[in-house]
């Protein structure tokens, strides 16, 4: 008999793709996707570890999942990815019905591990070594790449999909995780990256999202060859029926000038840039070990901005870091209202076992203060980014379509609108910003020319200007009997527009955190507005 999954996925697109990848593997050996967890075989959830609430979140899940297991024994719960590393043993001591905890760099193995569980095997962990557990080679090797083909369905749009250009971290910032969860930096060899591309773009793909926990950090060697980002920026730009290219997330002092020139020069590529700066001041920032100065950063930023004066640039911030007094959250203020970011996600700071910071730094800003400083720190984004999208009040912007605005989406389940109809739709310019506007539903997918007259803090809405930039027909997304549509498969808040669609089949992917998505889907505190524009 058929065998049917849910799974729940919290966290970065890191996270979102290895999902897909593994409903992917799952799919192609007969699993479906189940509609409720009520009638799944198996209930996954792919975890994360950066902060603390998104644990709590997953471990308040396996205590409801223990009472559908308690009902029905067969039922496997798998724990994957970041808290699966890290945790371990830990996560079947606190939910001993948890049957498989499955780190990031084991994911391959799912699909046999199910099987072994279902035929009766017992419990099963797989993880890789830690980070103090070896050679760097041996390390690297036990977080192995899980490269499976591709599968359209299992994406949250068809027409736009995540590329892993490394996996891993070599940074080390104090306050982070990622390091001991997903293992040292590797790259993925530039003919994989382009030849996945071109599979992706042959399935009807337009717009690819290149990630890596560094991702301008990449670096291939081949003998005497070296291939960096932007020399793979150069090679995608030449794939034909490829609309636009998008990277994240970049790390300040990797910021090179052939890479800004790639950005700038290059067709596809989007001049959107998400480079944190973390904090404004140099001695929090030492604290951070993000091996950079406030002075350093803006130099960077000069630079893009000179060379793409137009450029969306992004940046996450951490407040209430070890120590942090109010004179250096006031560099941070600062920097945000005059360093003109299109927006910021700005995140509490959360102690991480195994990090530097949790060994030799106490937590020590009060949690009352954390929200205050969040709070002025968002306000501050919200009066630059209203300003910065006001000036596009007037202008004709090119816009890749996702699907619904919030607004429509919320209401389609009562009545959905038909391919015809015309909908509240919602798509992103080339600088990454939300545009939100009246247009049939079948203009999801293409590429529209909107003229905007309307801004808020983090949209833009307008009217579709005179026929269609581009009009390829990509009617098979929709299925006419929206009844009979399947379920989709994210409920992650890429946009939260993209993410019911017809097309894809769900099985409850939880949105990651509160509020407006961030360029790694990770945002807890920005809030979200993207329904009606201005
Ligand atoms: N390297 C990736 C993932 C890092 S986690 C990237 O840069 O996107 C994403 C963001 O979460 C970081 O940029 C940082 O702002 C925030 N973050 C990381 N660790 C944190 C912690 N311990 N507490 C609060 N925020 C944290």
């Amino acid at each position: 008999m058929t065998k049917r999954l849910w799974i729940e996925t919290v966290g970065c697109q890191m996270n979102v793709l290895d999902s897909e990848l593994v409903v992917a593997a799952l799919r192609r050996q007969g699993w479906e996707m189940a509609r409720t967890t009520g009638e799944a075989d198996a209930v996954f959830y792919n975890t994360c570890s950066v902060r603390q609430h998104a644990e709590d979140k997953i471990y308040s899940a396996l205590g409801r999942i223990r009472l559908e297991k308690q009902q029905r024994p067969g039922l496997v719960v798998g724990v994957l990815g970041c808290m699966a590393q890290k945790d371990q043993e830990l996560v079947r001591k606190r939910a001993p019905w948890v049957d498989l905890v499955v780190g990031p760099g084991q994911l391959h193995r799912v699909p046999g591990l199910v099987d072994e569980v279902l035929a009766g095997g017992g419990p099963r962990l797989e993880v890789s070594l830690d980070r103090a557990g070896g050679s760097r080679e041996a390390i690297a090797q036990s977080f192995e790449s899980y490269d499976p083909d591709r599968d359209s369905q299992m994406r949250p749009t068809p027409f736009q999909a995540f590329v892993r250009t490394q996996t891993g971290c070599d940074k080390f910032c104090a306050f982070c995780v990622v390091p001991h969860v997903r293992g040292p930096e590797q790259a993925r060899e530039p003919a994989t990256i382009v030849a996945e591309a071109r599979k992706l773009v042959a399935d009807g793909c337009r717009e690819i999202t290149l990630i890596g926990q560094t991702v301008n950090s990449y670096r291939w060697k081949d003998g005497s060859t070296t291939t960096r980002l932007a020399d793979l920026l150069v090679l995608l730009d030449g794939i034909d029926g490829l609309d636009r290219i998008k990277f994240v997330t970049n790390y300040p002092r990797d910021m090179t000038d052939d890479l800004i020139a790639a950005v700038r020069d290059l067709p596809k590529v989007s001049h959107y840039l998400h480079v944190p700066a973390q904090h404004g001041s140099d001695a929090v920032l030492t604290r951070m070990k993000r091996g950079y100065s406030i002075g350093e950063y803006m130099e960077m930023l000069g630079r893009l901005r000179e060379a793409i004066p137009h450029a969306a640039v992004t940046s996450d911030f951490i407040v209430g870091f070890c120590g942090e007094t109010d004179a250096e959250f006031q560099t941070t203020l600062d920097l945000v209202r005059t360093a003109d970011f299109k927006n910021s996600f700005i995140f509490k700071y959360s102690p991480r076992p195994g990090t530097k910071a949790f060994d030799r730094q106490p937590d020590d800003v009060p949690e009352v203060v954390k929200k205050e400083r969040n709070q002025a720190l968002l306000e501050a984004q919200a009066a630059v980014s209203l300003a910065g999208n006001l000036r596009f009040i007037g202008t004709r912007q090119q816009v890749l379509v996702e699907g619904l605005s919030v607004r429509d989406e919320r209401r389609q389940g009562e009545n959905p609108p038909s391919t015809d109809g015309i909908a509240q739709l919602q798509g992103r310019t080339m600088c990454d910003r939300i545009v939100v506007f009246d247009a049939p539903l079948r203009l999801v997918g293409r590429l529209v020319d909107v003229d905007i007259q309307a801004a808020g803090a983090w949209s833009l809405a307008g009217d579709v200007a005179d026929g269609l930039a581009d009009a390829v027909p990509l009617e098979h997304l929709f299925s006419d009997d929206a009844a009979a549509a399947p379920p989709t498969l994210y409920d992650i808040d890429l946009t939260k527009s993209d993410l019911r669609k017809n097309a894809i089949t769900k099985s409850g992917l939880t949105k990651s955190d509160r509020g407006r998505p961030s360029p790694s889907g990770k945002s807890d505190t920005t809030p979200a507005d993207t329904s009606a524009g201005a």
